[in-house]
């Protein structure tokens, strides 16, 4: 992390000549204007200080990104959404359907399981956001090239309000599964849980939506040599 700066003036100068000094992550917070060097796979991964490896990143975002990987540069990144009272069963379903035998899978519900608690507190529902938080920054740093399944109710949270945009930048997999709100409603078993539905309903995520951010998204990957033209899935890097 700490060589960040030297990078050959050269180098940098054929960057900006290939690639262009716009930020290549536009992260919320983003400044637009490319400040400082930033390594595709990280330079802690092994990413070396060549043209193909480099993008001009802004300082805000090169910080906020760390060492997170973009899908397929390493760990490939699978981000479930469902509504609240859904974890149990559509997320799982899909996930058990589309994962390989071994894949990790970091889950409120499981996590939440695993520490014995049945009906959480507000402090133990904290513990267990923290522990999902702390197995998503790890895996998402990984350069072993894993698939890793997460689920999530809300793509944010009071840290990162903006993570949608996050996973998007980083051209994660995405999958919004709505079982429809007649069908959450339904399964809410108190006030409270229907607040909940509510909440997420007025959120007004839909994979169509998602669908329609990625592929403008991956048009800027492909203009930043970051994806080829002929195919959806990522190419693996080469360098
Ligand atoms: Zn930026």
């Amino acid at each position: 992390m700490a060589r960040r700066q030297t990078i050959d003036p050269l180098v940098r100068s054929k960057v900006i000549e290939t690639w262009g000094n716009a930020c290549w992550l536009q992260l919320p917070g983003c400044t637009r204007v490319g400040e400082e060097d930033d390594h595709i796979v990280p330079y802690s991964h092994g990413g070396r200080d060549t043209v193909a490896n480099i993008r001009r990143a802004c300082k805000h975002c090169n910080a906020s990104r760390q060492d997170r990987v973009l899908y397929g540069y390493g760990v490939r990144m699978h981000m479930i959404v469902v509504p609240p009272g859904s974890c149990d069963r559509e997320a799982v379903d899909y996930i058990d359907s589309h994962k390989s035998a071994g894949d990790p899978v970091v889950s409120f519900t499981a996590l939440a399981a695993a520490m014995g608690l049945t009906s959480p507190s507000l402090a133990e529902r904290r513990a267990v956001a923290m522990a999902w938080s702390g197995a998503y920054r790890q895996f998402a740093i990984s350069a072993a090239p894993i698939d890793v399944w997460c689920t999530r109710t809300t793509p944010s949270s009071r840290r990162h309000p903006r993570m949608l945009d996050e996973w998007i930048a980083l051209d994660y997999d995405v999958q919004v599964i709505d079982p429809g709100f007649t069908t959450e409603w339904e399964r809410a078993t108190d006030d409270a849980g229907r607040k909940r539905v509510r909440q997420w309903y007025a959120l007004h995520l839909s994979q169509s939506l998602v669908d329609a951010r990625q592929a403008e998204r991956r048009q800027r990957l492909i203009a930043l040599g970051l994806r080829s033209d002929s195919t959806q899935s990522p190419s693996r890097p080469e360098w």
